[in-house]
């Protein structure tokens, strides 16, 4: 039933509620399986033919004309194989990463229960704090997405906020300057309160990322990013058909994706 609904919602979205491409897009990944290379270069390639240039989260909100912003949530081992290819593609990306299950620090069961928690079933590799310096050292922006991954909306207040500090203070060990950008675990409005995020807007980062579909056309406000993410699995032109949903209505009403 619910699926029948999600369906319901994306293809009323796309009939009605498509419009041209946002001239600023934001895009967002998890990990990237080897299979699933070609896939993110044909992703790069297309915005590239159409003009869009690379940009981060220290410069998304000045930015004009075409601009992309590729991000990548989590922490996988995998991200390391996609270096050439952002290179190649003349993406400066943000990863977004979680400490709790850093390679050389966690014991195995700390990382599997991990995996398990944000429900990635292909490797099971994380970064260590060395992998995770090679990929600043390459010159990507490192970004926080909290310690352990929980929902920050559903545990106390001030256990958020450890939770939020302990990340953004052993990246920044790790990479040896501040780390001034956050995505929340799980993206969506309802885990992520006002307190939370004029709390983060206020202790040290700079934007706070959301990861709710339909979002790319809201009107820019100080601090905040709406990423759409990219499924690498589905073809290229159904991830095209979601960033081109203008879902602010659909997203405020209900606080669901308006495309599944
Ligand atoms: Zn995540």
């Amino acid at each position: 039933m619910k699926s029948t609904l999600i369906a319901l919602a994306r293809r009323f979205h796309l009939l009605a509620m498509s419009r041209p491409l946002p001239e600023k897009i934001a895009i967002y990944f998890h990990a990237i399986a080897p299979n699933e290379l070609g896939a993110l270069a044909s992703c790069l390639h297309h915005f590239r033919s159409l003009g869009y240039s690379s940009t981060t989260p220290d410069h998304w909100h000045e930015s004009d004309g075409k601009s992309l912003f590729v991000s990548f949530d989590d922490n996988y081992h995998s991200w390391l194989a996609l270096l050439p290819l952002l290179q190649q593609s003349g993406i400066q990306a943000t990863f977004y990463v979680n400490t709790l299950p850093i390679a050389d620090e966690a014991d195995p069961r700390t990382i599997t229960d991990y995996f398990e928690r944000i429900e990635h079933h292909g490797d099971r590799q994380s970064l260590s704090a060395a992998e995770i310096r090679q990929l600043a050292q390459a010159g990507h922006t490192i970004a926080c997405h909290s310690h352990s991954h929980k929902n920050l909306n559903a545990i106390p207040h001030t256990e958020a906020l450890r939770d939020i500090t302990t990340a953004k203070e052993r990246l920044e060990a790790i990479v040896d300057h501040p780390v001034q950008h956050l995505s929340f675990p799980f993206g969506m409005r309802r885990h992520f309160n006002e307190k939370l995020l004029q709390w983060s807007l206020t202790h040290g980062f700079q934007s706070v990322a959301y990861a709710i579909p339909g979002m790319q056309f809201s009107k820019p406000r100080p601090g905040i990013i709406h990423r759409t993410r990219w499924h690498p699995n589905h073809p290229l032109e159904h991830n095209i058909a979601d960033l081109r949903v203008d879902g602010r209505l659909f997203a405020a009403l209900t606080g669901r994706s308006p495309v599944g």
